[in-house]
């Protein structure tokens, strides 16, 4: 968002004094003219507003105007500015609505909410407001104006095509959804062109998620993506390569979720004729439990209305604080259940900066509602209009949007917090109208046994999450559900769709029998995983967990995790609103500790910048993140950061736990001696026992220099995530060269020999903690490098260990050898087929 300054956004000329208009058409004219005369738009800009007039309310409230162009027509905006009219008298906006300040818009930012914060505020001082309508002084209106930021517009897209176009038809199984759209939208912002998507008579701008969504793209759809402007060849052609790109990921995703549906026995039939309720199996498996209503009853919000002020200035810190709330909660996501999972509250946090429901929460303020009201009703009313379009991809965003809806009500009142799925009783089916991602994410497998929805696609949000939690799931179980008596005995079928109600004892009974089955075979799975990584010929190699919270631990344990190899701090950090204190951490690394009941556990000194970023640690902007003050390199600037983190862990290592500290982006060795003599100087304050201390290795300097570092590092984890992107140059979050950013690449895996080379001639062990150490081929290539141990997501375990258990070593040097001479990273991948007489 960007913030003007008043004396270049609006000069005086910008500024009409007592304007006589006779109607608002007569007063959207003059203010175009000031902004055409001072060389902000286009003469055609009034016909653009005019036609914004048509499409939605421009008044804000209390005799404040905003009328703005369309947001597809911004290419007649030459440059930001505003024109304000005052108008004595008043002009008539709407039936019984007269506008006195009419300020009108030109910008191109994204920019929206700080204008309505702005103006709302001065909506605030009545007197003031009074004063502005009758002044004479054009200063006055300048100052009270400073600091305006701009809001574009949301208006419908004319169904036409720039010249430069291309066609595409959507082969994305499930259509274009939130998570695709996403990228679509965030590729789209990077240019300055213009860029839309038609279907049919329907278009959208391509920066707009929502507009995009409403589109409501199915498989087998034909759009047409057209742009205009300086860089709009660049912006087609990159699309392109984007829509295409996710084509492949798209596909996957609904492959894996099909076998997943499939792979499922769910040929349970009951013996007896119990009563049926059917929807659609959206997560496979079969549970016996008791109904359990969630959320009954539509949401009462009050209407509590306060200073205008403080509303605008609540609502704003609400969204804020929803937006850092939900990158925790992708970044926790990620961890926990994979990338793709996470990327749904990415795509959430995306519904927060919809122009239109801003100003529709703004307008619900002027009126005088006060803040939980307002945004409770703007999004009610959107999400309503969504749900009702009839498509299925825009209901389940509907669901999206009420689940982000939640989280900002709590952020504007706890008390408005919805009680968390996790306090039902054990052995629950839950029921509901529709459940959020939230709602799921959160759900406490433990006591919840299975759900069943009366709304929701298997490909909502909520199937992808229950399936990954591996929890059975009924969707689209309709009316039906209202009627059921809560408590009462049910068996759910999430393969068969079906949940069925008032079981015999003979229906109980076999079900019994089949859970009994499927729990054996996977007893049976679990003590496969359960084994050591070890070859054939007797080569073990040690796993470790990724995991950041404490009550992770015992799922990592039952994947066959062996101890914790990266335990990620920053999590601690990005979770809350403030800096953990010392004594917060010691109880966050004891509880990991104790949790492990002695297992290893190495845990990564805060590794804040670049991808993560902490809003109240209120660090500089930096031109390129992912090369600046990042890791090492800023606890190393910010001794108040670094000082506590390692007294809460040698506190812990005093206490007995089994830790290891590593410190992340490590490029040389000054750098890791300066925290070495830190660290040891805490040490000796707290008397504590010496804990190891290792570095990651995440950036090629590290890795060519492993020999002389391994001389004062005690081991080494590889980071493959960072080592692949400083080593290709390709920003680990660019959706265009994802495809790209390959760990397998041969110069990633010949610097990780290096690594381990230089490790071993030092004696120390080397683990890997990226990605690739969770792909079954690349934990192969790593083991017959010569890696010690491999740290992953705990679901990445099972596969493995599987994998390297059917080894022999032998094979597997041979592998990386090949691996090593390979071209590229394709022919690299190419080896997994080619079988390595393991
Ligand atoms: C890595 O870079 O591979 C790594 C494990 O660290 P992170 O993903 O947290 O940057
Ligand atoms: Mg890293």
């Amino acid at each position: 968002m960007s913030t003007f300054n008043a004396s270049g956004l609006l000069p005086r000329e910008l500024v009409r004094l007592d304007a006589r208009v006779a109607d608002k058409a007569e007063a959207i004219r003059q203010a175009t003219g000031l902004l055409t005369a001072a060389g902000c738009v286009r003469p055609a800009f009034e016909a653009s507003m005019l036609r914004r007039e048509a499409a939605a309310d421009t008044f804000l409230g209390k005799g404040i105007a905003i009328p703005h162009g369309m947001v597809d027509e911004r290419e007649l905006i030459q440059r930001d500015g505003i024109a304000v009219l005052q108008v004595r008298d008043g002009v008539d906006w709407n039936p019984g609505q007269r506008a006195h300040l009419v300020v009108a818009i030109a910008a191109r930012s994204d920019a929206h909410i700080g204008i309505l914060r702005r103006l709302t505020r001065l909506m605030a001082d009545d007197a003031r407001l009074a004063m502005l309508a009758r002044t004479d002084d054009p200063d006055a209106l300048i100052r009270a104006l400073a600091g305006v930021e701009i809001a574009p517009d949301e208006a419908d897209a004319p169904a036409e095509d720039f010249a430069r176009r291309f066609d595409w038809v959507v082969d994305y199984p499930s259509g274009l959804h939130a998570r695709p759209a996403t990228e679509w939208a965030e590729t789209a912002r990077r240019f300055a062109a213009r860029v839309r998507v038609r279907h049919g008579a329907e278009a959208a701008d391509a920066r707009n998620l929502i507009a995009l969504l409403q589109l409501g793209l199915r498989c087998g759809d034909t759009v047409t993506v057209s742009a205009d402007g300086p860089d709009a060849a660049d912006a087609l052609a990159t699309l392109r390569i984007v829509l295409a790109g996710l084509s492949a990921r798209e596909k996957a995703d609904a492959e894996k979720a099909e076998r997943k549906r499939r792979a499922a026995a769910g040929a349970w039939q009951p013996p007896g004729a119990a009563e049926v309720v059917a929807g659609v199996g959206a997560s496979p498996g079969l549970a016996i439990g008791r109904l359990h209503r969630l959320h009954a009853g539509p949401m009462v919000v009050p209407d509590e209305p306060v200073d205008l002020v403080e509303a605008a200035d609540r609502l704003h810190g609400a969204l804020a604080r929803a937006r850092d709330e939900l990158r925790a909660v992708a970044d926790d996501t990620r961890r926990r259940l994979g990338a793709a999972d996470a990327a749904i509250f990415r795509a959430q946090a995306e519904l927060l900066n919809d122009p239109a429901l801003i100003t529709l929460a703004s307008q619900h303020l002027v009126e005088g509602h006060g803040v939980a009201w307002a945004w409770h009703t703007a999004v009610e009313d959107t999400a309503g209009r969504l749900a009702s379009l009839g498509n299925a991809v825009l209901a389940g965003r509907a669901t999206d949007l009420r689940d982000v809806g939640h989280r900002v009500l709590a952020q504007i009142d706890p008390a408005l917090a919805r009680p968390a799925a996790a306090e039902v009783p054990a052995g629950s089916i839950l029921v509901a109208e529709d459940l959020t991602p939230s709602d799921t994410a959160g759900l406490d497998a433990e006591r919840v046994v299975g759900i069943v929805t009366a709304q929701g696609g298997p490909t909502s949000h909520t199937a992808i999450l229950a399936r990954t939690l591996g929890l059975p799931a009924v969707v689209g179980a309709g009316a039906a559900l209202a009627a059921l008596e809560a408590g009462a005995p049910a068996i759910v079928d999430g393969s068969g769709g079906r949940l069925f109600l008032a079981p015999s004892d003979a229906d109980l009974e076999s079900a019994r029998a089949w859970i009994a089955a499927e729990e054996a075979r996977r007893a049976q799975a679990a003590e496969a995983r359960a084994l050591p990584a070890r070859t054939r010929d007797g080569h073990t190699v040690s796993i470790g967990a990724n995991i950041n919270l404490a009550d992770q631990a015992a799922f990592a344990i039952a994947q066959g995790a062996e101890g914790v190899g990266l335990m990620r701090t920053e999590f601690l950090f990005l979770e809350r609103g403030e800096t953990p204190s010392e004594e917060d951490q010691y109880q966050a690394y004891k509880a990991m500790a104790d949790a492990l009941q002695g297992r290893p556990l190495v845990i990564r000194a805060l590794d804040i910048g670049g991808d993560k970023q902490v809003a109240h640690l209120e660090l500089p902007r930096e031109e390129n993140p992912f090369l600046g003050v990042r890791g090492a390199r800023l606890l190393l600037r910010r001794p108040e950061l670094l000082v506590p983190q390692i007294r809460a862990l040698y506190r812990a290592g005093r206490d007995g736990a089994p830790i290891s500290v590593m410190f992340p982006m490590i490029t040389s060795a000054a750098e890791l001696l300066a925290l070495r003599e830190t660290c040891e100087r805490i040490r000796e304050e707290l008397q504590a026992p010496k804990l190891p201390l290792g570095i990651m290795i995440e950036v090629p300097s590290a890795a060519l220099l492993a020999a002389d570092l391994a001389q004062h590092a005690d081991f080494f984890s590889i980071g493959t995530n960072d080592l692949t992107q400083y080593t290709l140059a390709i920003d680990r979050q660019n959706p265009v060269l994802a495809p790209e950013a390959d760990s397998l690449h041969p110069a990633v895996l010949r610097l990780i020999g290096l690594t381990v080379q230089g490790a071993h001639m030092h004696g120390r062990w080397v683990g890997v903690c990226g990605g690739l150490a969770g792909d079954p081929h690349g934990a192969a290539l790593l083991a017959g490098l010569g890696v010690d141990e491999l740290s992953m997501t705990p679901r990445d375990i099972p596969a493995v260990k599987e994998r390297l258990r059917a080894a022999e070593l032998p094979a597997l040097q041979a592998l990386a050898r090949q691996a090593l001479a390979a071209p590229d990273a394709a022919a690299v991948r190419a080896l997994a087929d080619g079988g390595e007489g393991a």
